[in-house]
């Protein structure tokens, strides 16, 4: 079977635009209202000539958790990534900085012995990199940090590269 990639994260932060771009088509539903995102969205995938899968773990309502925090539901969906996924891609807003979500899902990625990534995204431009607070990212322990523009295509060749030599 092919490889399963993971995209966990808050919501709003650019998880489905990033699949799409990834699968190349436009399957996830991309919406300003966070949490917007039904299911579980699966995709198969080609970049450079290799097959993967490509899941995207927003699958939550802020209502349908009856109440249950958002930082539950993020890290529950992170869960279920790490126990079916190769490899998790922690996506991030960079425009917004690091979150106490971020890093509560960063420390249930790290147990996971899982390849993991971190994808700093809304990096629209190349002047945003000296602007925007993507350094402090590294504090998240988890590996290399891909500045990208998943709704530009900025760096996504880079992170998929980097993701797919480790699967
Ligand atoms: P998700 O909730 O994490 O799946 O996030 P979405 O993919 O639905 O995107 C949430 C919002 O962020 C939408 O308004 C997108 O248009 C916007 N967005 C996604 N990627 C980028 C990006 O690279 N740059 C900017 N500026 N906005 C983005
Ligand atoms: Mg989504």
């Amino acid at each position: 079977p092919r490889p399963l990639v993971a995209l966990v994260g808050r919501p709003n932060v650019g998880k489905s635009t990033l699949f799409n771009r990834l699968a190349g088509r436009r399957l996830a539903i991309v919406e300003d209202v966070p949490g917007v995102t039904r299911d579980r969205n699966y995709a198969d995938a080609e970049w450079d000539g290799r097959e993967f899968s490509v899941v995207d773990t927003g699958g939550f309502e802020p209502d349908a958790g009856g109440g249950e925090p958002l930082n539950a539901l993020v890290q529950r969906q992170a869960q279920l990534a790490v126990e079916e996924a190769a490899a998790v891609v922690l996506v991030v807003d960079g425009r917004e900085g690091l979150t106490s979500v971020d890093q509560a899902v960063a420390d249930l990625l790290r147990r996971s012995g899982k390849p993991l990534f971190v994808a700093v995204n809304k990096v629209d431009a190349a002047r945003h990199e000296g602007d925007l607070p993507i350094a402090e990212f590294h504090r998240l322990g988890l590996g290399e940090v891909f500045p990208v523009s998943a709704e530009h295509a900025r760096g996504v060749s880079e992170l998929a590269e980097a993701v797919l030599q480790r699967l």
